[in-house]
Protein backbone atom coordinates (compact mmCIF):
# COMPACT_ATOMS: atom_id res chain seq x y z
CA UNK A 1 0.00 0.00 0.00
CA UNK A 2 1.12 3.43 -0.69
CA UNK A 3 0.01 6.70 1.36
CA UNK A 4 -0.27 9.52 -1.66
CA UNK A 5 -2.97 10.85 0.08
CA UNK A 6 -0.91 14.19 0.84
CA UNK A 7 1.56 14.36 -1.95
CA UNK A 8 0.59 16.90 -4.92
CA UNK A 9 -1.05 15.67 -7.85
CA UNK A 10 -1.68 17.02 -11.24
CA UNK A 11 -2.86 15.61 -14.58
CA UNK A 12 -5.53 13.41 -16.16
CA UNK A 13 -4.45 10.21 -17.27
CA UNK A 14 -6.53 7.79 -19.44
CA UNK A 15 -5.83 4.16 -20.49
CA UNK A 16 -7.68 1.40 -21.81
CA UNK A 17 -6.75 -1.31 -23.62
CA UNK A 18 -9.18 -0.80 -26.81
CA UNK A 19 -8.69 1.90 -29.09
CA UNK A 20 -12.05 2.96 -29.14
CA UNK A 21 -12.67 3.29 -25.36
CA UNK A 22 -9.41 4.91 -25.14
CA UNK A 23 -10.90 7.76 -27.34
CA UNK A 24 -13.96 7.93 -25.89
CA UNK A 25 -11.80 8.85 -22.40
CA UNK A 26 -9.78 10.99 -23.90
CA UNK A 27 -13.01 13.18 -25.09
CA UNK A 28 -13.99 13.61 -21.34
CA UNK A 29 -10.27 13.55 -19.95
CA UNK A 30 -9.81 16.33 -22.76
CA UNK A 31 -13.07 18.45 -20.74
CA UNK A 32 -11.00 17.65 -17.41
CA UNK A 33 -7.64 18.66 -18.19
CA UNK A 34 -8.59 21.70 -19.78
CA UNK A 35 -10.57 23.04 -16.49
CA UNK A 36 -7.64 22.47 -14.75
CA UNK A 37 -5.19 23.49 -16.75
CA UNK A 38 -3.12 19.96 -17.05
CA UNK A 39 -2.15 18.33 -19.48
CA UNK A 40 -3.78 15.03 -20.58
CA UNK A 41 -1.91 11.47 -20.76
CA UNK A 42 -3.17 8.38 -21.92
CA UNK A 43 -0.97 4.75 -21.33
CA UNK A 44 -0.42 2.25 -24.36
CA UNK A 45 0.75 -1.07 -22.70
CA UNK A 46 0.21 -3.42 -25.22
CA UNK A 47 1.71 -2.01 -27.98
CA UNK A 48 5.36 -0.26 -29.04
CA UNK A 49 4.11 1.03 -32.32
CA UNK A 50 3.96 4.68 -32.63
CA UNK A 51 0.65 4.91 -34.89
CA UNK A 52 -1.82 3.79 -32.18
CA UNK A 53 0.24 6.97 -30.04
CA UNK A 54 -0.32 9.14 -32.99
CA UNK A 55 -3.78 8.71 -33.25
CA UNK A 56 -4.35 9.36 -29.53
CA UNK A 57 -2.73 12.22 -29.72
CA UNK A 58 -4.64 13.35 -32.74
CA UNK A 59 -7.98 12.70 -30.60
CA UNK A 60 -7.01 14.44 -27.38
CA UNK A 61 -3.97 13.37 -25.75
CA UNK A 62 -0.79 16.26 -24.99
CA UNK A 63 1.20 12.78 -23.81
CA UNK A 64 1.31 8.77 -24.50
CA UNK A 65 3.48 6.90 -22.58
CA UNK A 66 4.37 3.54 -24.34
CA UNK A 67 4.90 0.97 -21.78
CA UNK A 68 8.11 -0.91 -22.90
CA UNK A 69 8.38 -4.22 -23.45
CA UNK A 70 4.72 -4.44 -24.36
CA UNK A 71 2.14 -6.36 -22.71
CA UNK A 72 1.01 -9.12 -24.85
CA UNK A 73 -1.42 -11.16 -24.09
CA UNK A 74 -3.91 -8.73 -21.83
CA UNK A 75 -3.42 -9.63 -18.32
CA UNK A 76 -4.60 -7.02 -16.08
CA UNK A 77 -2.15 -7.75 -12.93
CA UNK A 78 0.59 -6.94 -15.35
CA UNK A 79 -1.60 -3.75 -16.47
CA UNK A 80 -1.99 -2.99 -13.12
CA UNK A 81 1.63 -2.85 -12.01
CA UNK A 82 3.27 -1.02 -15.20
CA UNK A 83 -0.01 1.60 -14.36
CA UNK A 84 0.92 1.63 -10.70
CA UNK A 85 4.35 2.32 -11.61
CA UNK A 86 3.65 5.10 -14.06
CA UNK A 87 1.46 6.89 -11.93
CA UNK A 88 3.89 6.78 -8.69
CA UNK A 89 6.45 8.43 -11.46
CA UNK A 90 4.14 10.89 -12.97
CA UNK A 91 1.13 11.63 -9.76
CA UNK A 92 -1.99 12.36 -12.04
CA UNK A 93 -4.75 13.71 -10.21
CA UNK A 94 -7.67 11.80 -12.49
CA UNK A 95 -7.31 8.54 -13.75
CA UNK A 96 -10.19 6.94 -16.45
CA UNK A 97 -10.32 3.92 -17.37
CA UNK A 98 -12.66 2.03 -19.66
CA UNK A 99 -15.94 0.40 -17.99
CA UNK A 100 -15.33 -3.30 -19.58
CA UNK A 101 -14.07 -6.16 -17.75
CA UNK A 102 -10.19 -5.03 -17.65
CA UNK A 103 -11.12 -1.64 -16.98
CA UNK A 104 -13.09 -2.52 -14.11
CA UNK A 105 -10.41 -4.83 -12.94
CA UNK A 106 -7.67 -2.41 -13.22
CA UNK A 107 -9.59 0.13 -11.06
CA UNK A 108 -10.03 -1.90 -8.04
CA UNK A 109 -6.52 -3.51 -8.34
CA UNK A 110 -4.95 -0.10 -8.75
CA UNK A 111 -7.61 1.95 -6.40
CA UNK A 112 -5.95 -0.81 -3.89
CA UNK A 113 -2.48 -0.32 -4.57
CA UNK A 114 -2.81 3.57 -4.24
CA UNK A 115 -4.76 3.47 -1.13
CA UNK A 116 -7.33 5.62 -3.15
CA UNK A 117 -11.18 5.33 -3.93
CA UNK A 118 -12.54 3.97 -7.16
CA UNK A 119 -16.02 4.15 -8.65
CA UNK A 120 -17.24 2.10 -11.83
CA UNK A 121 -19.60 2.42 -14.81
CA UNK A 122 -19.90 6.54 -14.53
CA UNK A 123 -22.57 8.01 -16.60
CA UNK A 124 -21.09 11.30 -15.81
CA UNK A 125 -17.79 12.63 -14.81
CA UNK A 126 -17.41 16.34 -13.99
CA UNK A 127 -15.20 18.72 -11.58
CA UNK A 128 -16.60 19.92 -8.15
CA UNK A 129 -15.51 23.33 -6.78
CA UNK A 130 -12.91 21.71 -5.39
CA UNK A 131 -11.73 20.32 -8.37
CA UNK A 132 -12.12 17.00 -7.31
CA UNK A 133 -14.11 14.81 -9.76
CA UNK A 134 -17.81 14.50 -9.28
CA UNK A 135 -19.30 11.52 -11.03
CA UNK A 136 -23.13 9.82 -11.32
CA UNK A 137 -24.02 6.31 -11.49
CA UNK A 138 -26.97 4.13 -11.66
CA UNK A 139 -27.29 2.80 -8.37
CA UNK A 140 -30.27 0.27 -7.01
CA UNK A 141 -30.48 -1.21 -10.31
CA UNK A 142 -31.89 1.62 -11.80
CA UNK A 143 -33.70 3.20 -9.72
CA UNK A 144 -31.81 5.91 -8.48
CA UNK A 145 -28.22 8.49 -9.75
CA UNK A 146 -26.00 8.65 -7.20
CA UNK A 147 -23.73 11.75 -7.19
CA UNK A 148 -20.38 10.84 -5.43
CA UNK A 149 -17.06 13.41 -5.15
CA UNK A 150 -13.73 11.82 -4.59
CA UNK A 151 -11.78 13.30 -0.98
CA UNK A 152 -8.22 11.28 -1.96
CA UNK A 153 -6.04 11.67 -4.49
CA UNK A 154 -5.59 10.39 -7.30
CA UNK A 155 -8.88 9.27 -8.28
CA UNK A 156 -9.91 6.59 -10.05
CA UNK A 157 -12.95 6.14 -12.31
CA UNK A 158 -14.55 3.92 -15.44
CA UNK A 159 -16.47 5.23 -17.41
CA UNK A 160 -19.44 3.91 -19.18
CA UNK A 161 -19.22 2.85 -23.03
CA UNK A 162 -20.77 5.51 -25.20
CA UNK A 163 -21.16 7.53 -22.74
CA UNK A 164 -18.87 10.34 -24.36
CA UNK A 165 -18.46 10.84 -28.14
CA UNK A 166 -14.89 10.75 -29.45
CA UNK A 167 -13.38 14.12 -30.24
CA UNK A 168 -12.68 14.38 -34.23
CA UNK A 169 -9.17 13.40 -35.49
CA UNK A 170 -7.14 16.02 -35.95
CA UNK A 171 -3.77 15.17 -36.94
CA UNK A 172 -2.22 18.81 -36.87
CA UNK A 173 -2.21 18.63 -33.02
CA UNK A 174 1.07 17.76 -31.43
CA UNK A 175 2.12 15.64 -28.27
CA UNK A 176 4.97 13.83 -26.97
CA UNK A 177 5.56 10.30 -27.04
CA UNK A 178 7.23 8.74 -24.01
CA UNK A 179 8.99 5.70 -23.97
CA UNK A 180 8.53 3.92 -20.04
CA UNK A 181 10.66 0.99 -20.26
CA UNK A 182 10.04 -1.46 -16.86
CA UNK A 183 9.76 -4.80 -15.89
CA UNK A 184 6.83 -7.13 -15.96
CA UNK A 185 6.70 -9.38 -12.93
CA UNK A 186 6.06 -12.69 -13.49
CA UNK A 187 1.71 -12.83 -13.17
CA UNK A 188 0.36 -15.35 -10.92
CA UNK A 189 -2.82 -16.13 -13.21
CA UNK A 190 -1.62 -16.78 -16.95
CA UNK A 191 -3.95 -16.55 -19.93
CA UNK A 192 -3.21 -19.71 -21.74
CA UNK A 193 -6.03 -18.75 -24.97
CA UNK A 194 -7.44 -16.11 -26.21
CA UNK A 195 -9.44 -16.65 -29.20
CA UNK A 196 -10.88 -13.91 -31.43
CA UNK A 197 -14.68 -13.76 -31.81
CA UNK A 198 -16.43 -14.68 -35.02
CA UNK A 199 -16.87 -12.28 -37.75
CA UNK A 200 -20.70 -12.39 -37.58
CA UNK A 201 -20.55 -11.42 -33.74
CA UNK A 202 -23.09 -8.79 -33.28
CA UNK A 203 -21.53 -5.55 -32.01
CA UNK A 204 -24.25 -3.93 -31.13
CA UNK A 205 -22.63 -0.98 -29.46
CA UNK A 206 -21.51 0.08 -33.26
CA UNK A 207 -24.49 0.19 -34.76
CA UNK A 208 -26.31 3.55 -35.82
CA UNK A 209 -29.55 1.96 -36.06
CA UNK A 210 -31.08 -0.40 -33.46
CA UNK A 211 -34.61 -1.79 -33.79
CA UNK A 212 -34.97 -3.84 -30.22
CA UNK A 213 -38.06 -5.51 -29.23
CA UNK A 214 -39.41 -6.86 -26.22
CA UNK A 215 -42.22 -9.42 -24.95
CA UNK A 216 -44.78 -7.54 -27.16
CA UNK A 217 -43.80 -10.01 -29.51
CA UNK A 218 -46.01 -13.09 -29.39
CA UNK A 219 -43.47 -15.58 -30.78
CA UNK A 220 -39.89 -16.27 -31.70
CA UNK A 221 -40.75 -16.94 -35.10
CA UNK A 222 -41.86 -13.36 -35.71
CA UNK A 223 -38.92 -12.07 -35.09
CA UNK A 224 -38.40 -12.05 -38.70
CA UNK A 225 -40.58 -9.23 -38.98
CA UNK A 226 -38.67 -7.19 -36.90
CA UNK A 227 -35.36 -8.18 -38.45
CA UNK A 228 -37.00 -7.00 -41.96
CA UNK A 229 -36.88 -3.23 -40.27
CA UNK A 230 -33.79 -3.47 -39.38
CA UNK A 231 -32.33 -4.62 -42.32
CA UNK A 232 -34.49 -2.19 -44.48
CA UNK A 233 -32.65 0.79 -42.06
CA UNK A 234 -29.47 -1.34 -42.25
CA UNK A 235 -29.18 -1.81 -38.67
CA UNK A 236 -28.95 -4.59 -35.76
CA UNK A 237 -31.17 -5.53 -33.73
CA UNK A 238 -31.46 -5.48 -29.78
CA UNK A 239 -34.06 -7.14 -27.37
CA UNK A 240 -35.32 -6.37 -23.71
CA UNK A 241 -34.00 -8.40 -20.98
CA UNK A 242 -36.72 -11.47 -20.76
CA UNK A 243 -35.88 -11.51 -24.66
CA UNK A 244 -32.18 -12.59 -24.10
CA UNK A 245 -32.45 -13.60 -21.06
CA UNK A 246 -35.72 -15.88 -19.98
CA UNK A 247 -36.66 -16.83 -23.67
CA UNK A 248 -33.57 -16.82 -24.93
CA UNK A 249 -34.86 -16.22 -28.22
CA UNK A 250 -31.63 -13.85 -29.15
CA UNK A 251 -27.84 -14.43 -27.91
CA UNK A 252 -27.01 -11.57 -25.26
CA UNK A 253 -25.00 -9.37 -27.45
CA UNK A 254 -28.61 -8.32 -28.45
CA UNK A 255 -29.51 -7.47 -24.94
CA UNK A 256 -29.69 -3.88 -24.49
CA UNK A 257 -29.92 -2.36 -20.40
CA UNK A 258 -27.96 -1.26 -17.27
CA UNK A 259 -27.07 -5.54 -17.04
CA UNK A 260 -27.30 -5.71 -21.09
CA UNK A 261 -25.25 -3.47 -23.14
CA UNK A 262 -25.38 0.34 -23.30
CA UNK A 263 -26.30 1.45 -27.12
CA UNK A 264 -26.19 5.33 -28.59
CA UNK A 265 -27.38 4.76 -31.83
CA UNK A 266 -28.22 7.36 -34.52
CA UNK A 267 -31.86 5.88 -34.27
CA UNK A 268 -33.54 3.38 -31.40
CA UNK A 269 -36.63 1.95 -32.45
CA UNK A 270 -38.38 0.01 -29.58
CA UNK A 271 -41.13 -2.38 -30.42
CA UNK A 272 -43.34 -4.03 -27.45
CA UNK A 273 -41.14 -2.52 -25.22
CA UNK A 274 -42.68 -1.37 -21.96
CA UNK A 275 -39.66 1.08 -21.30
CA UNK A 276 -38.57 -0.03 -17.66
CA UNK A 277 -35.80 2.24 -16.11
CA UNK A 278 -33.41 -0.90 -15.94
CA UNK A 279 -34.13 -0.78 -19.97
CA UNK A 280 -33.51 2.78 -20.86
CA UNK A 281 -30.64 2.78 -18.95
CA UNK A 282 -28.96 1.12 -21.79
CA UNK A 283 -30.28 3.44 -24.66
CA UNK A 284 -31.57 6.45 -23.28
CA UNK A 285 -28.39 8.30 -25.07
CA UNK A 286 -29.71 7.62 -28.63
CA UNK A 287 -29.66 10.21 -30.46
CA UNK A 288 -33.39 9.73 -31.69
CA UNK A 289 -35.80 7.58 -29.52
CA UNK A 290 -39.09 6.06 -31.38
CA UNK A 291 -41.29 3.55 -29.69
CA UNK A 292 -44.17 1.50 -30.88
CA UNK A 293 -46.45 0.43 -28.09
CA UNK A 294 -50.56 -0.39 -28.08
CA UNK A 295 -50.18 0.84 -24.51
CA UNK A 296 -50.76 4.82 -24.32
CA UNK A 297 -49.16 4.48 -20.86
CA UNK A 298 -46.17 2.28 -21.13
CA UNK A 299 -43.37 4.22 -19.27
CA UNK A 300 -41.26 3.96 -22.81
CA UNK A 301 -43.39 6.86 -23.72
CA UNK A 302 -41.62 9.38 -21.44
CA UNK A 303 -38.69 8.85 -22.87
CA UNK A 304 -39.21 9.07 -26.81
CA UNK A 305 -38.54 11.52 -29.17
CA UNK A 306 -41.65 10.20 -31.44
CA UNK A 307 -44.31 7.85 -29.76
CA UNK A 308 -46.26 5.36 -32.10
CA UNK A 309 -49.50 4.09 -30.11
CA UNK A 310 -50.47 0.97 -31.91
CA UNK A 311 -50.00 -3.04 -32.53
CA UNK A 312 -46.33 -3.73 -33.89
CA UNK A 313 -47.69 -6.25 -36.00
CA UNK A 314 -49.90 -3.90 -37.62
CA UNK A 315 -47.14 -1.05 -37.58
CA UNK A 316 -43.73 -2.96 -37.99
CA UNK A 317 -44.96 -4.24 -41.44
CA UNK A 318 -46.09 -0.79 -42.31
CA UNK A 319 -42.99 1.13 -41.84
CA UNK A 320 -41.13 -1.61 -43.87
CA UNK A 321 -43.64 -1.47 -46.38
CA UNK A 322 -43.78 2.83 -46.09
CA UNK A 323 -39.42 2.18 -46.27
CA UNK A 324 -39.16 0.47 -49.14
CA UNK A 325 -41.24 2.83 -51.20
C1 LIG B 1 -31.32 -5.76 -11.55
C2 LIG B 1 -32.14 -5.73 -12.80
C3 LIG B 1 -31.50 -5.52 -14.01
C4 LIG B 1 -32.25 -5.47 -15.19
N1 LIG B 1 -31.59 -5.23 -16.37
C5 LIG B 1 -32.32 -5.13 -17.50
C6 LIG B 1 -31.68 -4.80 -18.74
O1 LIG B 1 -30.46 -4.67 -18.82
N2 LIG B 1 -32.45 -4.69 -19.85
C7 LIG B 1 -33.83 -4.85 -19.81
O2 LIG B 1 -34.47 -4.71 -20.87
N3 LIG B 1 -34.44 -5.16 -18.66
C8 LIG B 1 -33.73 -5.32 -17.51
N4 LIG B 1 -34.37 -5.65 -16.37
C9 LIG B 1 -35.79 -6.04 -16.44
C10 LIG B 1 -36.75 -4.85 -16.50
O3 LIG B 1 -37.05 -4.43 -15.19
C11 LIG B 1 -38.05 -5.24 -17.21
O4 LIG B 1 -38.61 -6.35 -16.57
C12 LIG B 1 -37.87 -5.57 -18.69
O5 LIG B 1 -37.15 -4.55 -19.34
C13 LIG B 1 -39.24 -5.71 -19.34
O6 LIG B 1 -39.10 -6.16 -20.65
P1 LIG B 1 -40.19 -5.86 -21.75
O7 LIG B 1 -40.37 -4.38 -21.87
O8 LIG B 1 -39.79 -6.62 -22.97
O9 LIG B 1 -41.48 -6.58 -21.19
P2 LIG B 1 -42.78 -5.98 -20.51
O10 LIG B 1 -42.46 -5.10 -19.37
O11 LIG B 1 -43.67 -7.15 -20.26
O12 LIG B 1 -43.43 -5.07 -21.64
C14 LIG B 1 -44.01 -5.53 -22.83
C15 LIG B 1 -44.62 -4.33 -23.51
O13 LIG B 1 -45.12 -4.72 -24.77
C16 LIG B 1 -46.34 -4.04 -25.02
N5 LIG B 1 -47.08 -4.85 -26.00
C17 LIG B 1 -47.60 -6.08 -25.84
N6 LIG B 1 -48.12 -6.52 -27.01
C18 LIG B 1 -47.92 -5.54 -27.92
C19 LIG B 1 -48.23 -5.40 -29.30
N7 LIG B 1 -48.81 -6.38 -30.00
N8 LIG B 1 -47.90 -4.25 -29.92
C20 LIG B 1 -47.31 -3.22 -29.23
N9 LIG B 1 -46.97 -3.31 -27.92
C21 LIG B 1 -47.27 -4.46 -27.28
C22 LIG B 1 -47.01 -3.95 -23.67
O14 LIG B 1 -47.93 -2.87 -23.65
C23 LIG B 1 -45.82 -3.71 -22.75
O15 LIG B 1 -45.58 -2.33 -22.57
C24 LIG B 1 -33.64 -5.67 -15.18
C25 LIG B 1 -34.29 -5.88 -13.94
C26 LIG B 1 -33.55 -5.92 -12.78
C27 LIG B 1 -34.26 -6.13 -11.47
Amino acid sequence: MVDMVNNEFSGVIIFSESESISLELLSQGRKLADKLAVPLSAVLVHTTDDMPAKTLIAHGADKVYKITPAIEPINTEQFTNALFNLITEVKPRIILLGSNRVGKELASRLSSKLNTGSAMDCISAELDEDNNLKIQRVVYSGNGVATQTFKTQPQVATLAQQTYKQLPRDDGRTGEIIDKSMEHPLPKVQTVNVSERPKSAVCIEDAEFIVSFGRGLKNKEDIQMIRDLADTLKGELGCSRPIASDLKWLPTEHWVGLSGHKVKPKIYIACGISGQIQHLAGMRDSDIIVAINKDSEAPIFNAVDYGIIGDIYQVVPALVDKLKQ
